[in-house]
């Protein structure tokens, strides 16, 4: 479905479609709506090494890399349905958009939010053209959920910060040249009054360490896709603390929305493809007139619809700019609960297959191993459902508060 949301937002939807199809870059098409930097991957060749990065040039060139930020940083100042549109027609076209990760979809807002105009006219043109690759060094080993509890510190120390501690679970801290982290900067009050959101550099300019130990952490498929790290006297400039010293709960507070919530508008649409190629594997089983997984695919179908209109209503929020609010902690339960029966469906449905790995080096695993296998993850990052739960009781619907145990 497409909505007719007036002549100026058709006439932007226009503008995007010709675009497209006069640059699209073919040996680029089917690679998703969501990509990274050219030749992150090891399996990028040389030759689509080079057609991502005439991609990037072409979307820069146009503003299309992180098109949602002013333009006097690089992006473009589009509106929250501008996005929608704009993602809706790269889907279309079947072309990826270049996105700079943690940098554009969480450290970025945060600081278009908390930071002073110094620190946006100096980081975000930094993200959009690639220089500074982020990652999220948030939760520690005694303290996930808890978040409020860090306890990695950090000192003042002339017109430096000095960060000390331990973090883990980073996402891509191997890719990264910069980890945010969230650290206790003050001891001495309650604990969400005392912590700091400090930029810090992995490496030093001169490339040496700046006491960042990183140590990837192995999975049961044998990739490593987090790191944990051993952060000992990490040296930041002052001016890379983003929202003032002790404000960093704030400041983390819409990191997290944004990971909850932002991509809300249009993730219906990668749980619709999945959708129908999970009707095509039913098809080719000869099971699609089996009267169970005619139910299972109903209720994901159902799902996927539910996921559609919650999209639209936050559109409409969007569109009378209004900021959503515990909208973001019901999606992110809704989408997370559902890919993980979703997965579920699809091992069932391909059988006695699903336990057969593919060949190859390593712990491969196919699409539809991969959807049960890493689906189980959705359900506890950014939060676990446990704890949008309690958000979405305490915050949404106002329920008496979880006591306090001990
Ligand atoms: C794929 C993946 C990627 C991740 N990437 C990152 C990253 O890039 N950066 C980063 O900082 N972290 C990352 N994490 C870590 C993630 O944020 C934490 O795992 C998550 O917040 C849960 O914390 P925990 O693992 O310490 O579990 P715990 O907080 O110890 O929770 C254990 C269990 O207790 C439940 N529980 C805890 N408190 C409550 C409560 N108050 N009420 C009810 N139940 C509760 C939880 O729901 C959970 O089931 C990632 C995790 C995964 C799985």
């Amino acid at each position: 479905m497409e909505l007719d949301l007036g002549p100026e937002l058709r006439s932007f939807r226009d503008e995007i479609r010709t675009f497209l199809s006069e640059h699209r870059i073919e040996e680029l098409a089917g690679v998703g709506i969501q990509a990274g930097f050219a030749g992150q991957s090891d399996e990028d060749s040389e030759a689509r090494a080079a057609a991502w990065r005439a991609w990037e040039d072409t979307l820069a060139k146009e503003h299309l890399i992180c098109p949602q930020w002013p333009a006097e940083v690089g992006g473009r100042g589009l509106s929250g349905v501008e996005m929608a549109i704009l993602n809706e027609e790269f889907e279309r076209e079947n072309m990826p958009r270049v996105v700079r990760g943690m940098g554009e979809s969480l450290v970025g807002p945060s600081i278009i939010v908390h930071g002073s105009d110094e620190q946006k006219a100096y980081f975000l043109p930094r993200i959009v053209n690639g220089t500074d690759r982020y990652c999220q060094g948030f939760s520690e080993p005694d303290h996930g959920s808890d978040l409020g509890g860090v306890e990695t510190r950090a000192e003042v120390d002339g017109d430096e910060i000095v960060v000390t501690g331990q973090k883990v679970w980073t996402s891509g801290a191997h890719l990264a040249n910069t980890i945010f982290v969230l650290c206790r900067t003050d001891p001495d009050v309650p604990k969400h009054r005392g912590l700091s959101y400090v930029l810090v550099p992995m490496r030093r300019e001169d490339g040496s360490s700046n006491g960042i130990d990183l140590q990837p952490l192995r999975q049961m498929s044998g990739a490593s896709g987090f790191c944990q790290e051993f952060i000992d006297g990490a040296r930041a400039p002052l001016f890379n603390v983003i929202g003032g010293l002790n404000n960093g709960w704030r400041v983390a507070m819409t990191t997290l929305g944004n990971e909850r919530g932002g991509s809300a508008t249009t993730q219906h649409l990668r749980y619709e493809k999945e959708f129908w190629d999970l009707v095509d594997t039913a098809r080719k089983q000869a099971a699609s007139d089996d009267p169970l997984v005619r139910q299972d695919l109903a209720w994901a179908y159902t799902h996927v619809e539910l996921m559609r209109y919650s999209g639209l209503r936050l559109l409409a929020t969007l569109a009378a700019k209004r900021e959503p609010g515990p909208e973001a902690s019901v999606n992110k339960l809704f989408w997370s609960e559902y890919h993980k029966r979703f997965g579920n469906v699809a091992i069932n449905l391909v059988g006695a297959q699903g336990m057969i790995r593919p060949e190859g080096a390593g712990y491969r695993t196919d699409r539809w191993q991969q959807a049960f296998l890493g689906s189980r993850a959705g359900t506890i990052f950014s939060g676990t459902s446990e704890i949008q739960k309690n958000i979405i009781g305490e915050r949404a619907l106002g329920l008496p508060k979880e006591p306090v145990v001990g």
